[in-house]
């Protein structure tokens, strides 16, 4: 049974210098009632047994761990794929929001917020909602709206109210934002379903126990400890669940961000939605915007667990390129008969790249985790040359 790493204190929700807990206070006692239900919910067996049930009937779980034939003997790695893009909706997202929306309802909500950038999460959100009996209402930036037409529908034909966020840069950011804000509205009725492992505790930790069921079954379905282990990383969600997997293990644990939103690489310790991690600022500490291909990694922070894990040399953070990220999707299609998210090609761009060199020698063996398939991204893949 998987318990709070030993790296951090739960009562605090630090890692270090980063996470904590930066609030109106209106939402402090919100926040406390969230991790007292989660660690009450968490060490009760039939709770547990509630979600894997949910997770095995209903999300498809476990998801195999595939191994990439052909690329291993191109690249003189050995590569095995988790496979979340076959969960239920598309990718990992399902099993954080199936873990809070079961919290939610034994907490006696009736209505879950969510905030949502490409949809992904919004859509998960709705799909949890909808299965559980709960109202939903999803924030996205009336720009994503726009890009992301499918998605809205796929939340609307849920049952999800999709509310438009006109103010800054009407992207995720700003419908973060104003998730917040409602969430301050309606604290007594409703849950704050955060996608990712941002944001105030105990989400950083909540979420990374809800996803470390990737890990967990990665680390049992894996004939060997691996080398390395890589996933992508947005705000970080479905990379601290595979880590949580390997934490204790030797391997190294590698993270891969969009260049244009390389929050470890490129940011500088800030305070972004409720947390204090890496983001990436302008010089009057503004947050900046992120720009990458893959609007799942669109975002300019990451979770301070990774922030944490950067700053002491337990986790590896490397950044790719757009355009090394479409090459990466074709490649693994032609070579495994696997279309993958644009978001999870980061990792395998890494992996193409770097196998064979000093920082992924010949005969290693790695984990990588295929955050999500890549049917949403064919539009975007299609106008690329
Ligand atoms: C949302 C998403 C991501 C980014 O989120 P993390 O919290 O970093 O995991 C990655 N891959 C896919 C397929 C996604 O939908």
């Amino acid at each position: 049974m998987p318990t709070l790493s030993v790296h951090q204190k739960p009562a605090t929700g630090r890692f270090g210098d980063f996470g904590g807990r930066f609030v109106p206070e209106s939402l402090v006692p919100a926040c406390d009632a969230l991790a007292a239900a989660f660690h009450e919910a968490w060490t009760d067996p039939a709770f547990r047994a509630e979600l894997d049930e949910l997770l095995e009937v209903y999300a498809g779980r476990p998801t195999p761990l595939t191994p990439a034939r052909t690329l291993s003997a191109r690249l003189g790695v050995e590569l095995l794929l988790k496979r979340e893009d076959l969960a239920h909706t598309g990718s990992h997202k399902i099993n954080n929001v199936l873990g809070q929306a079961l919290l939610a309802r034994r907490m006696g909500k009736h209505r879950i917020i969510a905030e949502t950038g490409a949809g992904q999460h919004g859509v998960a959100a709705a799909t949890a909602a909808a299965l559980l009996g709960l109202e939903c209402t999803v924030y996205m930036g009336e720009r994503d709206i726009e890009r992301q037409q499918l998605n809205v529908l796929r939340m609307t034909t849920l049952g999800a109210t999709v509310v438009p966020v006109t103010t800054g840069s009407r992207t995720l950011k700003d419908a973060t934002n104003e998730a917040m804000r409602a969430w301050v509205a309606d604290v007594d009725g409703a849950h704050f379903l955060l996608g990712s492992v941002g944001g105030p505790h105990p989400y950083p930790t909540m979420v990374r126990e809800l996803q470390s069921v990737i890990g967990n079954e990665a680390r049992t379905q894996s004939p060997y400890v691996p080398d390395v282990v890589v996933a992508c990383v947005g705000g970080g969600s479905n990379a601290a669940g595979t880590f949580a997997g390997f934490i204790d293990t030797t391997a190294r644990l590698v993270g891969i961000e969009a260049a244009g939103g390389a929050a470890m690489t490129d940011g500088s310790p800030g305070v972004v939605h409720g947390a204090r991690s890496m983001v990436l600022q302008d010089a009057e500490g503004q947050v900046a915007e992120a720009e990458s291909i893959a609007a799942g990694l669109d975002y300019p922070g990451i979770g301070p667990e990774h922030a944490f894990l950067g700053a002491t040399g337990r986790a590896e953070y490397y950044a790719v390129t757009d355009d090394e990220v479409v090459a990466a999707v074709r490649r693994l299609a032609r070579a495994e008969g696997i279309i993958c998210a644009l978001e999870s090609a980061h990792a395998v761009a890494w992996v193409l790249r770097e196998a064979g060199g000093p920082l992924l020698p010949t005969g290693s063996r790695v984990v990588l985790t295929l955050s999500g398939r890549g049917d949403k991204d064919m539009a975007t893949l299609g106008a690329v040359a």
